[in-house]
């Protein structure tokens, strides 16, 4: 089991200290500073489930709600043994960052039940699902906050919860979330959206920088479905990937992994450790693998200022959210590295969450071809639009990505005005 050498850091304080730092080289209503720097609702739930055996268990569970200035709440819910309730309001935050970056009618939000899924059965997933989702239906719907998945959460979930909250309404409400499968109004692109987004990122960064692409090396860290899809997208285009690694251990070849065999493994083991033809590596010693594209895409606080130092890939597209501490980040800048901070590198998946959530109000589907073309178009203009800041300023991607954000969540609250 990989542990992360990083994990004493708080990330909504690091949340926090970002938007004072930003806001502090800015000019930004004192109302819009106050209000981001705190989540606007936080619902913590704990609620009896039955397991296979009979026995009754209390799980706990969050719903967060950061911002709604620009539209309807929006994130996804995470499954995961440790999440607690700081990590919770960070991820609502980075959301409502996020969505401002790509310009999408929405705000922040984020969900998390304390659990490991995997050592659940799938029946007692279901019973745990279900009573979470009543649990938080006083909160969401399509107009007010609408979930999707995160880690440890997938579209059969997502059914579930469509379906639960259905059945207390009484009719089939297809916009109270996102990531469903297909079948029952998810959107074709969305699985892979997140992934998908994250490779528009690099392959733009990559023409900016003058880094070729076919030919250029690529390491993954948390092989899941950001890392995977990304991993995969990165090959298609011609990129030789080195190194993966998930929560049981890493592999790591400099002649390259070859995808299909890595998937197959992943399917038959549950893991990407002990791939035939690789030899095993560490979590720290895969981050500062040589390489021209990092991908962290696993959990927050992976690189932090242990470790920043040894980072020696050209650039980092942050698949997961928070995965750099803020001394890292400075680190990192020092050092000339090209970071494509989270809220724009993995909001490839929130677009799609849009789209999906626009099909099933309009019950008007698009082909998947639509789907990754407006993709591509919104997340093209995003990259263009933090890179132009970034030069202009003469500050970070990250920096940049975040001035962008509290500049159009500003305005917003400066049109709207304070109720009452
Ligand atoms: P996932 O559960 O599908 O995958 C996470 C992967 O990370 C798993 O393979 C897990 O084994 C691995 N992992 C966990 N700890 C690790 C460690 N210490 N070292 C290496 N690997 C480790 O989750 P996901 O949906 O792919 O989410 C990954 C990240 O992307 C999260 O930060 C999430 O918030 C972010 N994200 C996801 C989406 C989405 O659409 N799913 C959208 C935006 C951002």
């Amino acid at each position: 089991m990989i542990h992360n050498v990083c994990n004493t850091n708080n990330p909504f304080k690091m949340f926090q200290e970002r938007i004072d730092t930003v806001c502090s080289h800015m000019e930004v209503s004192e109302a819009c500073v106050t209000i981001i720097r705190e989540c606007k609702r936080e619902f913590t739930v704990h609620f009896p489930v039955k397991m296979d055996d009979g026995s009754i268990r209390l799980f706990t569970g969050y719903r967060v709600q950061h911002n709604d200035i620009r539209g309807p709440f929006k994130g996804g819910i995470r499954f995961h043994p440790d999440v607690n309730l700081d990590e919770v309001r960070a991820l609502a935050a980075w959301m409502t960052m996020k969505a401002a970056v790509v310009n999408i009618p929405y705000g922040g939000a984020k969900g998390a039940v304390v659990c490991n899924p995997k050592n659940l059965s799938q029946d007692e997933l279901e019973r745990m699902t279900r009573r979470y989702t009543s649990e938080i239906s006083v909160l969401i719907g399509p107009e007010k906050d609408i979930p999707a998945p995160d880690v440890g959460t997938n579209p059969k979930i997502m059914a579930w919860i469509m379906d639960t909250y259905s059945m207390n309404r009484g009719n089939s409400v297809l916009g109270v979330v996102t990531g469903k499968p297909i079948e029952i109004g998810g959107s074709p692109g969305r699985l892979e959206a997140t992934g998908r987004g994250c490779v528009i990122n690099a392959l733009l960064a990559a023409k900016h920088l003058g880094i070729k692409v076919e030919g250029g090396t690529a390491v993954v860290q948390g092989f899941g479905n950001v890392g995977g899809i990304a991993a995969r997208m990165l090959v298609e285009n011609g990129v030789r990937l080195i190194a993966v690694s998930d929560s049981q251990g890493g592999v790591y070849n400099q002649n390259g992994l070859d995808m299909n065999k890595l998937r197959s493994h992943k399917q038959e083991s549950g893991s990407v450790a002990g791939l035939r033809g690789s030899e095993s590596i560490y979590q720290n010693e895969l981050l500062g693998l040589k390489c021209d594209i990092l991908v962290p895409a696993a959990l927050e606080n992976t690189i932090c200022v242990d470790n920043a130092d040894i980072v020696k890939a050209s650039m980092i597209v942050e698949g997961a959210n928070g995965p750099t501490t803020p001394e890292a980040d400075i680190i990192l800048n020092d050092n000339g590295k090209f970071v494509i901070p989270d809220i724009l590198a993995n909001a490839g998946g929130v677009v799609v969450s849009y789209f999906e959530w626009v099909q099933g109000l309009q019950s008007f589907f698009w082909s998947e071809n639509q789907v990754n073309q407006q993709l591509e178009t919104v997340m093209n203009n995003a990259f263009h639009e933090v890179l132009e800041i970034s030069l202009r300023e003469k500050i970070s991607m990250r920096e940049a990505a975040y001035m962008l954000a509290v500049k159009r969540i500003d305005s917003a609250i400066t049109l709207r005005g304070i109720y009452p």
